[in-house]
């Protein structure tokens, strides 16, 4: 058994290695030097379960993973990261702006208004009546961004 732990927690540190080096070069190819902020920041949105962090969020998160960045130094490095186009930044009604990691496929977002929660959501059949509604209107789509804002069912 102890033969595993010590084997899982290598196989851990290699992982944790090798993740840091991916961040590097992130980093890098966004033309952003690597500073130990960045890399933390980046590491804590790319392994986050939670896909939409508020700079608090991004914080609290580093605090508890015994990470030491101040929450202006959060601000300022998320900031950078939208510049750079690491990050999309949203400003849902409500509530603190979010941000995500520029690396999905397009989305549209619920955002509920009780709990603040987020859910992402793709459909078609919504995508195509957007692209016909802006071509009867002699345009045509550059971009667009969808929130519906909602609340649990019978709540
Ligand atoms: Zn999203």
């Amino acid at each position: 058994m102890a033969l595993n732990h010590t084997r899982l927690i290598r196989c851990c540190e290699a992982l944790r290695e090798k993740q840091t080096m991916v961040e590097n070069q992130e980093l890098r190819k966004a033309g952003l030097k690597v500073t130990l902020p960045r890399v933390k920041i980046l590491q804590m949105l790319d392994n986050t379960e939670d896909r939409h962090m508020s700079a608090e969020d991004v914080y609290k998160s580093l605090m508890e993973a015994g990470e030491d960045v101040g929450l202006a130094t959060v601000y300022r490095v998320l900031t950078q990261f939208e510049a750079a186009g690491l990050v999309v930044r949203h400003n849902f009604d409500g509530g603190h702006a979010v941000f995500e990691l520029a690396d999905g496929e397009h989305h549209d977002h619920m955002v509920c208004v009780d709990t603040g929660e987020v859910i992402e959501f793709f459909d078609a059949e919504i995508e195509r009546r957007q692209q016909e509604v802006v071509k009867e209107h002699g345009y045509e789509m550059v971009d667009h961004n969808l929130v519906l804002y909602v609340k649990k069912k019978g709540s």
